[in-house]
C-alpha cells in the first residue's frame, strides 16, 4: 500500500469554538466583540454606532467619524462591530433594509431599492415554478425588479399588471421572466420564447431544471 491510499480525501476538521478567543485578538477586535455598542442602520450602507459616543460608519466606502479612523486611518472597533453584526445577521448588510418579506410575511431583510422579497422568496435562474393559473410547470430565467404595470406585454400595449389572467395579482409585483421547456423539443434553452409574469403568480417548488 502507498502512503496515498492512506490519505483521506478531505483532512479532518479541527474543533474549533464559533466565538472568538479574544485573547488572541488584537485590541481593537476584542473590543468589538466584547464593548456594549448599538447598532442601528441608517440606509445606504450607512450605521450608526452608539458606544457611548456615537459615531456614523459608511461600510462601503470603509470610514467611520471616529478619530480613530478619520484621524489615524485605523480599522476603528465600529467597522469592525458593524461587519460583526451583519455577519451574525444583527443588522441588515448594505443594500437591504428590515422589512416584512411580501412573499412568506416574515420580518427579513428586503433590498433597499426593489420589490419586498426575502432572498428565500426570490426566484433565481433555474428554479422550476408552477403557474397558478394554469397548473404549467415553467422554469425561471430571470428575476427582474421592475413592476408589473410598468412592463409591457411584447406587441402589445397592455402591461404585466393589466394582462387578464394576472388580474388577481398585486399591479406593483416584481416580474419574472419564464421559459417552457417540458412541452416541446428545442435545441438550446436560449432559443425558447421568453413569457413575463408577476411574481406572485408563481408557485414556487422544491425543483430545480438541470441544463
Ligand atoms: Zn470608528
Ligand atoms: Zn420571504
Amino acid at each position: 500500500m502507498t502512503h496515498l491510499e492512506h490519505t483521506p480525501a478531505s483532512p479532518p476538521r479541527k474543533k474549533r469554538p464559533l466565538a472568538p478567543d479574544i485573547r488572541r485578538l488584537d485590541d481593537r477586535s476584542a473590543r468589538a466583540w466584547t464593548e456594549s455598542m448599538a447598532v442601528t442602520p441608517l440606509g445606504r450602507g450607512r450605521y450608526a454606532v452608539d458606544a457611548g459616543d456615537r459615531y456614523v460608519v459608511n461600510l462601503p466606502e470603509h470610514r467611520c467619524s471616529c478619530p480613530d479612523a478619520s484621524i489615524r486611518g485605523e480599522t476603528c472597533k465600529h467597522l469592525r462591530r458593524v461587519a460583526i453584526e451583519i455577519t451574525r445577521h444583527e443588522v441588515p448588510p448594505p443594500g437591504k433594509r428590515e422589512g416584512q418579506c411580501a412573499a412568506c410575511g416574515h420580518d427579513r431583510f428586503v433590498p433597499e431599492d426593489g420589490p419586498d422579497l426575502c432572498d428565500d422568496c426570490r426566484f433565481v435562474a433555474g428554479d422550476i415554478a408552477r403557474d397558478r393559473e394554469t397548473g404549467d410547470r415553467v422554469v425561471v430565467v430571470e428575476s427582474t425588479d421592475d413592476p408589473a404595470d410598468e412592463w409591457v406585454v411584447e406587441g402589445t400595449d397592455t402591461t404585466i399588471a393589466d394582462y387578464e389572467t394576472n388580474e388577481g395579482y398585486p399591479s406593483d409585483d416584481p416580474v419574472v421572466v419564464v421559459v417552457y421547456p417540458f412541452s416541446r423539443r428545442f435545441e438550446s434553452f436560449a432559443d425558447l420564447k421568453r413569457y413575463a409574469f408577476p411574481h406572485s403568480r408563481l408557485e414556487p417548488t422544491e425543483e430545480q431544471f438541470v441544463v
